[in-house]
């Protein structure tokens, strides 16, 4: 993974929900490590890393095609991957509301 070109160039990950490439910053981490998964809102926990967008639609898509155990490439319960996926529900659920809030 070196790929040089000019300048300063962010790092790119991808959606495991729609599968398009962002800046890492975009996107929420999922932190993969010892068989547990957890919201890395620091983007620098320990593990194997999995991303997703902050967008509904790219959490549905996650969840429907089992995108966390497809990117992990193991076998991860469905309510577990399930509970994260909530998770990162909230996470973004909360981030909108305040935008709402705009009279
Ligand atoms: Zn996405």
């Amino acid at each position: 993974m070196s790929n040089h070109r000019q300048g300063y160039t962010e790092p790119m990950r991808r959606c495991i929900g729609c599968m398009t490439s962002k800046p890492q910053r975009e996107l929420v981490r999922i932190a993969y490590r010892g068989g547990e998964l957890s919201i890395d809102q620091s983007g620098k926990a320990p593990g194997r890393g999995v991303y997703l967008c902050r967008q509904e639609e790219c959490i549905a898509m996650a969840e429907k095609k089992n995108g966390l155990q497809r990117a992990l490439k193991t076998g991860i319960p469905r309510e577990e991957a399930h509970a994260v996926y909530e998770q990162v529900r909230s996470l973004i659920g909360a981030a909108g509301e305040s935008m709402e809030k705009n009279e």
